[in-house]
């Protein structure tokens, strides 16, 4: 609200310079000419009285009206560049205060999105635990129901620990993060990543693809499992029904490929740039049916780009969606 009020008065103020300036570089020019018109009629009359101009004509073709005449016609320039120049610092003014106005509101809505998402999320596995120690507490189970509950509380127990690391990191981000770098075989890296995500998700698909004799990179283990955790587990989020996703690594050009695809819901044109702001998800009802805080992909923008790395986000055939990551790597 403040902001509104704030954008309408600049527009304001901006209307009122606008008109005030109009209105004096009109009154500057009436001027300009009105002297103009003075001065020659005062030199006309010098030179009839010295006797040097009989008419009009000749009067035009002397050197002192001539300087006179040109002298007017700068003047007059300079009245309308300084207009133009001054209503193109208003447009971009505008322009600028506009698109700033606009980032603010996104920031903002984000802002809120993520404090609701936040307080579901907090709260959900903490009360599923809750419940579930209520009910250890009161009633006597029998070893499966005790097994079954335990391996409940130990899941929204994960899902709350992950929860509290993508926000200690995101904060991280913002400040402090540095990555520790040391020799990492990614291939060997995503094949523990996959093979405790297929025991994590009975129902999804999992394909690996590694080219052969692909080199070391350095890189941050930490980082890195955050950066593959967070896209394959989107990947899984966002397919809803039997996920099917294929990790991909290669080299070419001094340069590790590594691609995450699904057969998901896709990611529209226009947000493919947005996804990776800090808090932003996707408005559309696919994403408000699944859990998240909009932190997942900024986090892993930023290692990446710690990393001097590129993600893109591509369109997969028939659908889905391909992030395709590149890293540097020394040797190849
Ligand atoms: P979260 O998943 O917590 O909402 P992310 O930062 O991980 O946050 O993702 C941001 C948004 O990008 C998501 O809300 C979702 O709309 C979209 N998105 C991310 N990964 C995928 C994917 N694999 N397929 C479709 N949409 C995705």
């Amino acid at each position: 609200m403040q902001n509104r009020r704030l954008r309408i008065l600049s527009y304001v103020v901006i209307a009122y310079m606008l008109i005030a300036f109009l209105w004096w570089s009109v009154l500057l020019y009436t001027k300009n000419k009105d002297a103009f018109r003075a001065k020659a009629e005062l030199l006309k009359i010098v030179l009839i009285a010295k006797d040097q101009i009989k008419d009009d004509e000749t009067f035009k073709k002397t050197e002192a009206y001539q300087d006179l005449y040109r002298k007017y016609r700068h003047h007059e320039w300079m009245i309308f560049g300084e207009a133009v120049v001054f209503v193109i610092s208003l447009v971009i003014g505008l322009y600028l205060i506009n698109r700033a106005y606009g980032r603010e509101m996104d920031a903002a809505l984000n802002r809120r999105n993520f404090l609701l998402s936040i307080t579901h999320e907090l709260k959900s596995p903490i009360a599923s635990i809750r419940l579930i120690l209520e009910t250890f507490l009161k009633r006597n189970l029998k070893k499966e129901q005790t097994d079954k509950l335990s391996g409940n509380a130990l899941k929204e127990a994960d899902r709350l620990n992950t929860l509290v690391n993508d926000l200690l990191l995101a904060a991280r981000m913002e400040t402090a993060y540095k990555p520790n770098l040391e020799s990492m075989r990614l291939d060997a890296f995503l094949k523990e990543i996959v093979e405790k995500l297929r025991s994590k998700y009975p129902n999804s698909n999992f394909r690996l693809k590694l080219h052969d004799d692909l080199p070391a990179i350095e890189a941050d283990r930490l980082g890195m499992t955050s950066v593959a955790l967070n896209l394959l587990e989107n990947a899984v989020k966002y397919s809803f029904d039997q996920a099917e996703i294929e990790v991909n690594l290669s080299k070419k050009d001094g340069k590790l490929y590594w691609e995450t695809s699904d057969r998901g819901t896709g990611i529209p044109d226009e947000e493919k740039k947005k996804v990776f702001d800090r808090f932003y998800r996707v408005g559309n009802e696919d994403t408000r049916k699944t859990k998240g805080t909009g932190l997942g992909l900024y986090i892993v923008k930023e290692i990446i780009q710690a990393h001097e790395g590129v993600i893109t986000i591509l369109d997969n055939k028939p659908k889905g969606t391909i992030f395709k990551i590149a890293l540097p790597c020394a040797s190849y």
